[in-house]
């Protein structure tokens, strides 16, 4: 999967993503990511990419110019996405999306913005990482690096670890433990010592459930709150979740 970032400060892209799980990743030659710094195609001595907004204000925009000789240089794989805090919420969802292409990239922002013909002309959307401001879209295009890139097949040491993990089911994991089972007198849940792998599972479950109906009523409430069996799942365990009550026959 190739995957390029255009951005103005080509250096915090690049160190991120040559560590870790990323970092191996293009070692293996399973993503292909580039970084392109859009100073580089900049015309005058001073290398500029940015000037002062037409209509006055605060602040400096991001030169058009400079993006489209970028993106005409380097012929980025489309879908080209702008990060900028109006664009399409980035989730685990688009995530997949992604995953599941042969390849995207990314466009980072910074001052005021990007001059908005390359918004209307250039790229193909823009995806924002949350209702926050951030100073650079490069922060927020190495949060889709990763997620994304992790989701890429063999990236990941282990096929089933992004299965069971947060979101892809709508809900959250379940708790995880490691060695010692018991620490500072605090023990590790007995089940998870048995060796019953389908109480395991089963525990696992029930706990996911119990996380999500109490940590994050949205994605509770977008599942419909307990499925016919969950609870009894729950009972098995002596758990409950709130509301359970609230539909009752199920
Ligand atoms: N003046 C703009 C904000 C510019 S912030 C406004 O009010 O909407 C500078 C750059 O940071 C943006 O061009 C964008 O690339 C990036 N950025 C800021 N917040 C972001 C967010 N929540 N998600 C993705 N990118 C963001």
């Amino acid at each position: 999967m190739r995957i390029d970032v255009l951005t103005i400060f080509p250096e915090m892209v690049e160190g991120f993503a040559s560590a870790s799980l990323l970092g191996k990743g293009r070692r293996n030659g399973l993503l292909d990511v580039r970084v392109h710094d859009l100073r580089s195609v900049a015309a005058d001595p001073h290398r500029s990419v940015d000037d002062a907004p037409f209509g006055g204000g605060a602040g400096m925009v991001l030169m058009a110019e400079p993006i489209f000789a970028t993106v005409e240089a380097v012929d980025p794989p489309r879908p080209l996405l702008a990060l900028g805090p109006g664009g399409r919420r980035f989730d685990q969802a688009m995530a997949r999306e992604l995953a599941a292409t042969g390849g995207f990239s990314l466009l980072c922002g910074r001052y005021e913005g990007i001059d908005h013909r390359v918004h209307a002309n250039l790229v193909d959307g823009e995806v924002s990482i949350g209702d926050y401001v951030l100073a650079g879209g490069e922060v927020a295009a190495m949060v889709i690096l990763e997620a994304v890139g992790r989701l890429v097949p063999g990236v990941m040491g282990n096929v089933n670890s992004a299965e069971d993990e947060s979101f892809s089911d709508g809900l959250l994991e379940y708790p995880q433990y490691t060695r010692p089972a018991s620490l500072r007198g605090l023990a590790v849940p007995e089940v998870l010592l048995s060796g019953d792998h389908g109480r395991i599972a089963r525990w696992r479950r029930a706990q996911s459930l119990v996380r999500t109906a109490g940590d994050r009523p949205d994605l509770w409430q977008a599942r419909g709150g307990l499925l016919p069996g969950e609870e009894r799942l729950l009972a098995e365990f002596g758990l409950a979740v709130p509301g359970a009550a609230a539909h009752p026959g199920r």
